[in-house]
């Protein structure tokens, strides 16, 4: 274990295709994090056609982000989501007008980010990697066929449904994600890395999978191997 206090609030950083959402999944499954995920939210707004679904839909399937007004909506939302004692932020805040947005919600609700991890990983091997992946289009779980299979081929194993790519990782449109969080989110990350020093940590993501969760474990003072011991 390490000296450090273990982390309650976490934000995770990673472009897409670093496994930054396969990770979360699996330390909020092993460490008790609640997952604060914009994406998600987004995603069940659509699935739902409800008025910010139908706001964000063509937006997410281009692979450009929605406002920082309708983010604010989707989390405003959601309050329960923000009773946990253990909160871990995937998605957010992803454009440096997000991060005032972050710092209310923290003192509103009373809550300090004990660690900022960047999770980072080349373009290329980013782009390698998302064509990987699935999701369920009943309950939104998330696969990849090399990282995190489903038990039965291209099945949920929660619900039986048949998996999809997501319309955004179409290659064309994995394309401009990873420019989006080159102009939008890595000046976020930097802002963080310089002004947040004690508190930032970096991580390898070229390393394996359950590499890359041992080391954010070290990162945020849990035991390392915890969540790889649950699989
Ligand atoms: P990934 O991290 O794999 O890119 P997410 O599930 O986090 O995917 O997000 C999917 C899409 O939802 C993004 O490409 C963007 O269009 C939208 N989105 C999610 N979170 C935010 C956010 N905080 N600000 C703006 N757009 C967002």
């Amino acid at each position: 274990m390490s000296s450090d206090r273990p982390s309650r609030h976490v934000v995770m950083f990673g472009r897409p295709g670093s496994g930054k959402s396969s990770l979360a999944e699996r330390l909020g499954d092993a460490h008790g994090f609640r997952l604060v995920r914009t994406g998600e939210m987004l995603r069940a707004a659509i699935r739902a056609g409800d008025a910010i679904g139908r706001q964000a839909e063509s937006l997410i399937a281009q692979g450009r982000l929605v406002s920082d007004e309708l983010i604010y909506q989707v989390l405003s939302n959601e309050p329960t989501v923000f009773q946990s004692d253990r909160l871990l932020f995937d998605g957010f805040p992803r454009t440096l007008g997000q991060v005032p947005l972050l710092d209310r919600l923290a003192s509103e609700i009373g809550f300090t980010i004990d660690r900022y991890v960047s999770i980072e990983v080349s373009a290329e091997e980013a782009l390698r990697r998302m064509t990987g992946r699935r999701v369920c289009p009943q309950c939104g779980a998330t696969y990849h066929m090399v990282n995190r299979p489903p038990k039965r081929d291209e099945t949920c194993d929660m619900d039986g449904a048949d998996l999809r790519r997501r319309a955004d990782d179409d290659p064309e449109v994995l394309q401009i994600r990873q420019r989006v969080f080159d102009e939008e989110t890595v000046p976020v990350v930097e802002h963080y890395r310089k002004n947040t020093v004690d508190r930032f940590r970096s991580v390898d993501g070229g390393q394996s999978f359950e590499q890359v969760l041992k080391a954010i474990e070290a990162a945020l003072g849990l035991e390392p191997g915890t969540a790889s011991k649950l699989m």
